[in-house]
């Protein structure tokens, strides 16, 4: 399929994990790519060039105001001044404490990150949107924005808002032609829920493979997503297949999640 020719994306968090693949995919239907990233994203940048299309990394913090504006800007710069697809996924696991143990500057952290810092780039790519009468835009949310869990408060409720954003622009921009939706994937394979899974075994007291083996069997596939997985679904409510879709929200949960 070439459903991206000549179409140009921002990505954020695409330095590494889900967003490279997304880069990655998005590219290899034609896409030029601009990653929005706090690090440096050489390996995506190579991966996009593989595939043939151009690709440039602009550094910066999700949470700072300032430079998500003059990333964005040099995005557009980059692009002509046309976006057709952003896709928000840069995103930080949060910290692992029961509320009641909750220091406010971690609860702060998270929710910086993952919402404030999504609004902000949204913020600043509307406008190029809206002049130009249309545009998708695809969150990545979590099957924790549609349920609770235990010592991760910050990360759930930064994903819950993040559907509530996402319902929101969907309301504030369909007489622009934009179309705002997002995914809520289950555990994905790869190294970030490595890390997630040590976590939730040290608080838990159980070893690494039990934490694995419970959350594969939530499941009625009986296993985690792969990145690949995920990034189609992006790619499917970025596109024309998606054409009457607008404030909706994907489960790419191997079935875990149901509504
Ligand atoms: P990851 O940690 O591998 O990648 C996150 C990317 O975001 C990195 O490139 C990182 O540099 C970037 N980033 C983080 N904070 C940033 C900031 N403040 N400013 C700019 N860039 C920043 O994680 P991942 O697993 O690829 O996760 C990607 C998204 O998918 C996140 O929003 C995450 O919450 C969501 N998600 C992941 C899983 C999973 O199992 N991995 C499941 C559900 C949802």
């Amino acid at each position: 399929m070439s459903r991206f020719v000549n179409q140009r994306v921002i990505i954020t968090g695409a330095a590494a994990g889900l967003g490279q693949v997304i880069a990655s995919a998005f590219a290899r239907e034609g896409a030029d790519i601009a990653v929005l990233d706090f690090q440096a994203a050489d390996e995506t940048r190579a991966l996009v060039e593989q595939a043939g299309r151009r690709c440039q990394v602009f550094r910066c913090d999700v949470r700072d105001e300032h430079a998500v504006n003059e990333a964005v800007s040099a995005a557009a710069r980059f692009f002509d001044q046309r976006v057709d697809v952003l896709v928000n996924n840069a995103g930080f696991n949060g910290h692992y404490n029961l509320v009641k143990d909750m220091p406010l500057a971690q609860w702060r952290e998270t929710l910086d990150i993952n919402l404030t810092g999504t609004m902000l780039v949204t913020r600043a790519v509307l406008p190029l949107m809206i002049a130009a009468k249309r545009g998708a835009i695809v969150t990545t949310a979590s099957n924790v924005a549609r349920r609770g869990l235990p010592l991760r408060a910050d990360y759930v409720c930064s994903k819950w808002a993040l559907l509530g954003l996402t319902q929101t622009l969907a309301l504030e921009n369909a007489e622009h032609g934009i179309r705002v939706n997002a995914v809520c994937p289950g555990p994905v394979e790869g190294e970030r829920i490595k890390d997630v899974m040590a976590h939730h075994a040290t608080k838990e007291g159980k070893s690494i493979e039990q934490v694995r083996r419970e959350w594969e069997a939530a499941a009625p596939m009986n296993r985690f997503v792969t990145p690949e997985e995920v990034a189609s679904t992006m790619m499917f409510l970025a596109s024309t297949d998606s054409s009457a879709m607008t404030g909706q929200a994907l489960n790419v949960t191997g079935g875990f999640l149901m509504t």
